[in-house]
């Protein structure tokens, strides 16, 4: 058993992971397969999907099926040749409330059975629970936890360690502390089930990041009954390794069908929105006449195959560095959903420390969501913390952005440097040169073709959050040096006065003498003039 990273972008990684029946890559979707109620045959995952690993129930085997689960082993049993992950019956107890087994039983009948990855019989703390109750479950399934090292007597087993504590995160991280120091190889966060089914998503940022911070990076993350397409790139995101679906049979079973950015009612359907093999064969009015039971078996096939897709796609952005992107076109596909990436932000500075720091390609801006991004939080703690400028600077000299990048390859930037060059001389290194510009903020001169500074698009106009953010940066870089004296170009049409404001009052702060230029256009030849005439002024004065 073991697990190993092969790629990152944010908080996700595509790995190697390794159980006893083979080697699956994650993120890893399992099909849950209800020995009960088969919709889609394990056979035909394998064939069809080429599906390498499924998750089942222990308990519902254990209850319905015991002497013919233990007699074949869990693969025979169930026609399956690749990894196979069992779940204990927590949430049946969650729903249920009692289950007919014991911590020790249910550990005993998964080795006996030959499961691949088992999980020991947690307590479910549930959605909306009192917090003595909450931390009972947290100390309950802790106790469990301890206990499996002395009922266990296999080692080619993998063991999830489940994360309790629901809503309360102080309870989250307890229990994740306690968790990350037992020889699990796996860790799962426990009955998030309630919480995604009533859509509060931007709950479940906080119980994820709250879990992950306290467990090891080096042992997978499974999120238990994320099922649903549409939000797989944000859990991924968020460093979730293993995924359960039992929606795409649930959701069949109701005669819904799923896409990567919601569910459909099949009723309501004219066309099928994908060309997956079941969709492409047939059309939704044909669907529709078919007894319920091949109804339920197409519908279940395409949910399958859509997520299956969605999870490709998401690895195809994590290989090209774009998972951010991926994540803001999902995040439109539900305000619930956007609220859940606006709710990154919280964790921006943390998101930063996991991610990679070589990108690929280039970053496109859509709005202020992407203040969040990693590239801007790390440009933002880089200038602070590594950055002085050049040693001769007395002046610092803003100019707005270009739409030609690099700045300075502008013939906007390249005119006025030409005009500077020509009345100073050799004095010409007391001016630092420096573009304030949205996302990022104040870049200076000689940085603004390293990565990702000159390789990334914005949309415009800038939205209000984004235009204070980058006055906010300006204010800060003014605050963070020791120039003699600032000097702005304002472009007042893109900034609406923000950058000006913001630079005043950081000035008087510092008690910088600040001069700005009222005009309209920045690139006008009157403007250069006007502004070139300061300069002059500005370096003869003392
Ligand atoms: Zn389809």
């Amino acid at each position: 058993m073991s697990f190993e990273i092969v790629d990152r972008d944010l908080m996700a990684r595509i790995g190697r992971f390794e159980t006893k029946s083979g080697v699956v890559e994650t993120p890893l979707l399992l099909p849950v397969i209800n020995p009960n109620i088969q919709t889609v045959l394990p056979k035909t995952l394998e064939e069809k999907f080429g599906c390498r690993a499924l998750i089942t129930n222990a308990y519902i085997i254990q209850k319905n099926f015991k002497e013919a689960a233990a007699e074949k082993g869990l693969h025979d049993f169930l026609n399956f040749n690749g990894s196979i992950m069992t779940d204990s019956g927590a949430y049946q107890l969650l729903i249920y409330k009692g289950v007919e087994t014991s911590p020790e039983e249910i550990v005993h009948f998964q080795e006996t059975i030959d499961t691949d990855i088992a999980t020991i019989l947690d307590i479910p703390t549930g959605w909306g629970v009192p917090k003595e109750y909450a931390r009972h479950t947290v100390n309950e399934t802790i106790k469990r936890a301890k206990a499996l090292k002395k009922m266990k007597t296999r080692d080619d087993i993998a063991w999830v360690g489940p994360v309790q504590g629901g809503q309360h995160l102080d309870l989250v991280a307890k229990s994740a502390k306690e968790m990350a120091k037992l020889p699990f190889q796996i860790h799962a966060l426990g009955s998030p089930t309630p919480v995604m089914e009533q859509y509060k998503f931007d709950t479940l940022v906080d119980m994820i990041v709250t879990a992950k911070m306290n467990l090891p990076a080096s042992r997978p993350f499974h999120l238990f009954g994320a099922g649903h397409p549409f939000m797989f790139a944000l859990a991924v995101a968020l460093g979730c390794d293993l995924f359960d679906s039992a929606a795409y049979a649930l959701f069949a079973r109701e005669d819904r069908y799923l896409t990567e950015s919601g569910t459909t009612k099949l009723s309501e359907l004219e066309y099928f929105p994908c060309s997956c093999p079941v969709c492409n064969k047939t059309d939704p009015e044909n669907v529709r006449s078919l007894p319920k039971e091949d109804r339920q078996k197409m519908l279940a096939e395409h949910n399958l195959h859509v997520s299956f897709c969605e999870l490709r796609r998401i690895k195809q952005a994590i290989t090209e560095g774009r998972l951010w992107e991926h994540l803001e076109m999902r995040a439109h596909g539900h305000p619930s959903l956007l609220q859940a990436v606006k709710k990154l932000g919280k964790y921006s500075e943390y998101l930063e420390k996991q991610s990679s720091v070589t990108k690929r390609s280039g970053i496109f801006f859509f709005s202020s969501l992407g203040l969040a991004r990693p590239e801007v939080i790390r440009y933002r703690k880089r200038l602070l913390d590594r950055y002085s400028p050049p040693p001769k600077a007395k002046i610092l000299l803003l100019l707005p952005q270009t739409r030609t990048k690099p700045f300075h390859n502008s013939k906007e930037h390249e005119t006025v440097m030409k005009e500077i060059q020509q009345i100073l001389g050799d004095t010409v290194d007391l001016v630092h040169v420096c573009t304030y510009a949205a996302p990022f903020g104040v870049i200076p001169t000689e940085l603004d073709d390293v990565y990702p500074l000159s390789q990334n698009e914005i949309a415009s106009p800038f939205d209000a959050e984004t235009v204070m953010y980058v006055a906010k940066q300006a204010a800060n870089h003014i605050e963070n040096t020791n120039y003699d004296r600032v000097i702005l170009l304002r472009d007042p049409k893109v900034w609406m006065g923000k950058i000006a404001a913001a630079c005043r009052r950081a000035c008087k702060k510092k008690q910088v003498p600040f001069t700005t230029l009222r005009k309209r256009d920045p690139w006008a030849k009157n403007t250069i003039e006007h502004l070139v005439a300061v300069i002059r002024e500005a370096v003869m004065s003392p």
